[in-house]
């Protein structure tokens, strides 16, 4: 049997590729997936309803240890192509917070756009099929499918990567895509589980666990990763683990190993003046009410208990004192232990290495006919849609260069 492209992963990036490769009609080109489903990521994304893109999308929100790379299929295919078919298909979307759209039903939505796509463009889909071989040849590649024990072999011209990376393996994350990275000697950078909660040593970890469930305005910062400096300013969820909520998740990107992360609570305001002010105002407020103007009560009421201020007026503390609990509150530097691992990350950081790869068609520069997708490449986003719309992006630019080749 001979499909003219063959791709691997029935996730975001693979049914666009599928869409766009196949678009001359005909079965040209088969997606295959291990799954009982396609598209079983999108299906619980955004709690249900997909947080399919972000009107802000733009290269300076994606990790990559060559931040260029990913420019040219972010700009050749934006937000806004994925905002159009969207609505073309008549599907009801809102913006939550930050420019991120969701779905106003369900993902099922976006999942039933790729599938009618796929179809009027006449690629074929296989699922609970997987690749149990494969090899280069002359003209392309031999592959051997499997599906329920039964293989098949089939030749195609192009090979096209998209089987994502390990976050969730309960959900069918394999790594898959690196074994083959690595058979056709493509480099994997360093990968790591990102947008992920973070833990804590036993101590801290018992501090968060009694504020278990408290969610607050915090700013997380962190710099000395492979990726740079980075700031996020978001709610910050105290959890019977340690920390997560976005801003946590956001850094955790950023974060390795040893390096500390610097956490300040309310970041939009001067806690310090603001502790002189009530100083003068409200000499005799004890310093726990006083906190609880800015901060949830019992998080104000722990971090007085913390400072040994319970239950002291404001006015008896001197500004030393009120200086030192500001920085607690506003400039503490914690190491946090580690995180929670690809069991519970949204997304992988790091992947197939950007500089075997043709930035404009994510075809590798060394096998021809081979192409990587997706979140299987050295391309992250930010929590908030752009991992989507890297998906988007990135098997519009594969599929396009397959049509037009
Ligand atoms: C809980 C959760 C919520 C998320 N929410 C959002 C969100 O709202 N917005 C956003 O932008 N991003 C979100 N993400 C991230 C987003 O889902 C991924 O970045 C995106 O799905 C990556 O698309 P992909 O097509 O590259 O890979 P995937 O969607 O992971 O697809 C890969 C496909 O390949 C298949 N596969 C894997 N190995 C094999 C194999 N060996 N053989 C055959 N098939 C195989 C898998 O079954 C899967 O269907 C979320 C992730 C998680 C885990």
């Amino acid at each position: 049997m001979f499909y003219d492209t063959v791709i691997i992963g029935a996730g975001a990036a693979g049914m666009m590729c599928a869409i766009h490769a196949a678009r001359q009609g005909g079965p040209r080109a088969l997606v295959i997936d291990h799954a009982k489903a396609p598209g079983e990521k999108i299906r619980i994304s955004g709690g249900g309803r997909c947080n399919f893109t972000n009107l802000e999308a733009a290269p300076d929100r994606f990790l990559s240890l060559n931040p260029h790379f990913c420019k040219s299929a972010l700009s050749r295919y934006t937000q806004w192509d994925f905002i159009e078919l969207v609505q073309r298909h008549g599907i009801p979307y809102h913006e939550k917070t930050l420019g991120q759209l969701f779905c106003d039903t369900s993902a099922q939505d976006i999942i039933r756009l790729l599938l009618d796509e796929m179809e009027k463009a006449g690629a074929a889909l296989r699922l609970e099929t997987s690749l149990a071989d494969f090899t280069k040849t002359e003209s392309g590649f031999d592959l051997m499918l499997e599906t329920g024990g039964r293989r098949t072999p089939v030749s195609c011209r192009n090979l096209v990567v998209a089987c994502g990376g390990k976050s969730i393996p309960k959900m069918g994350a394999t790594g898959f895509g690196y074994q083959i990275a690595d058979r056709f000697d493509h480099k994997v950078t360093g990968i790591r589980a990102g947008l992920v909660p973070l833990t804590f040593t036993p101590a801290e970890t018992e501090e968060f666990k009694a504020l278990s469930g408290l969610s607050c305005d915090g700013a997380l910062s962190c710099s000395g990763g492979a990726y740079g400096k980075a700031r996020f300013e978001e709610a910050v969820l105290f959890t019977h683990r340690g920390l997560s909520g976005p801003a946590v998740l956001q850094i955790s990107s950023y974060w390795r190993e040893g390096l500390p992360v610097t956490l300040s609570l309310r970041p939009d305001i001067d806690l310090l003046a603001e502790l002189k002010r009530q100083k003068t105002a409200n000499g005799k407020r004890h310093v726990a009410t006083i906190l609880s103007d800015y901060l949830p009560k019992r998080l104000a009421q722990s971090f007085a208990d913390q400072a040994g201020l319970t239950e002291r007026n404001i006015a008896d503390i001197g500004d030393k004192a009120l200086a030192a609990l500001a920085a607690a509150i506003q400039a503490r530097e914690i190491r946090p232990a580690g995180s929670e691992g690809y069991r519970t990350a949204e997304v992988t950081v790091g992947g197939v290495d950007t500089t075997g790869l043709t930035s404009k068609s994510m075809e590798s520069k060394t096998v021809p006919g081979l192409y990587f997708i997706g979140e299987v490449v050295d391309v992250t986003g930010w929590l908030g849609g752009y991992n989507f719309q890297w998906a988007w992006s990135s098997g519009w630019a594969a599929g396009t260069a397959i049509a037009n080749s």
